[in-house]
């Protein structure tokens, strides 16, 4: 089982959701992505079951969840070369259909819901175990169920997967209530350096290296950190530029708006995701990547008048 770059609590989710069944069906599985599990979803995963492929280990399937490019698996990828089918079970609008097998449903809010679906159709049992991961995965993707594409059938989802024994307060606990400081240092940075503009529609803020450093926070977290501009009243769309290296950047967008799709915006640079939250790297020096990047904002945020 392998998932995105980065991945957050949808992707490992997704992931851990499905290997555990597949392992209660009698399979052997394992899940590996390029970048360590998060701290805070480190309790969804008791039974340990990340490991790093052996170099040249074979596969009868390898599937993929949350992932919408073959690109976007990063190093896993290149660990998954010997295998004999690929299925990609994902739900975002900009998936490639890059497996041999594709699920892809663009207007699911979570990969999460997917999994649920697909274990409940097979018949298989969600164990305590398992609905921790899945309402995780939902929870996490529909930003607590407040994202426009939250719809009646995610929250009966989530409804059955507490009466199945997810532990809401555990889950509540690890993931939204366990912030680490250097994690709220970092957000510090962010309320006091991020700036407005176009009539204080856009908000952005640049996360550099030297950020990182002074704050001892990790990458995994500024996950979250743009929602807090995003929550600004007269802001329709923000947007976080993360040095990646000194000519590679990373961005992330969110909308508002449902007449500004960030998608679009992050596909003009070879990006992608969801109307509502999406993702780029963009190479060149980060002035000229933030020049453009605001421009194409200003640009979609004009035309959706
Ligand atoms: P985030 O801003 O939280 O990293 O990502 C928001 C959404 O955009 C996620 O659904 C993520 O998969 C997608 N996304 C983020 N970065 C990229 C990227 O570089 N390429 C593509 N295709 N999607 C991205
Ligand atoms: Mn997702």
């Amino acid at each position: 089982m392998v998932g995105h770059i980065r991945p957050d609590g949808d992707c490992i989710g997704s992931q851990l959701g499905l290997a555990l069944a597949l392992k209660n069906e009698g399979k052997k599985v394992s899940c590996w992505n390029e970048d360590a599990v998060p701290q805070k979803l480190r309790f969804l995963d008791p039974q340990k079951m990340f490991e790093r492929p052996r170099s040249g280990e074979s596969f009868d399937c390898v599937i993929a969840t949350d992932c919408a490019s073959f690109e976007r698996l990063g190093i896993a990828g290149k660990h998954i070369g010997a295998r004999k089918l690929l299925i990609n079970i994902d739900h975002h609008a900009s998936n490639t259909r890059y497996g041999d097998m594709n699920w892809v449903v663009g207007r699911e809010p979570s990969c999460g819901e997917l999994i649920y679906r697909l274990l409940r159709c097979a018949n298989w049992p969600i164990t305590k175990e398992i609905a921790d991961c899945l309402f995780t995965a939902v929870s996490t993707d529909t930003g607590s169920f407040q994202y426009p594409n939250t719809r009646p059938m995610t929250y009966h989802v989530a409804g059955d997967l507490v009466k199945r024994g997810a532990d809401l307060a555990k889950i509540c606990d690890e993931v939204y209530q366990s912030y680490s400081l250097s994690r709220v240092r970092l957000l510090r940075h962010v309320y006091n350096s991020f700036r407005l503009t176009h009539d204080n529609q856009i908000a952005y803020f640049w996360l550099k290296k030297k950020d990182f450093a002074r704050t001892g926070a990790q990458t995994a977290d500024a996950e979250g950190l743009i929602d807090h501009v995003r929550d600004i009243e007269p802001v329709v769309v923000a947007c976080a530029f993360e040095e990646v290296e000194p000519e590679l950047t990373r961005i992330s967008l969110r909308s508002k708006n449902g007449r500004v799709n960030v998608n679009e915006i992050a596909a003009l640079f070879n990006g992608g995701g969801h109307k509502a939250a999406a993702g780029a790297r963009i190479p060149g020096t980060p002035i000229s990547v933030q020049r453009r990047v605001v421009a194409a904002v200003k640009k979609a945020l004009d035309q959706s008048k």
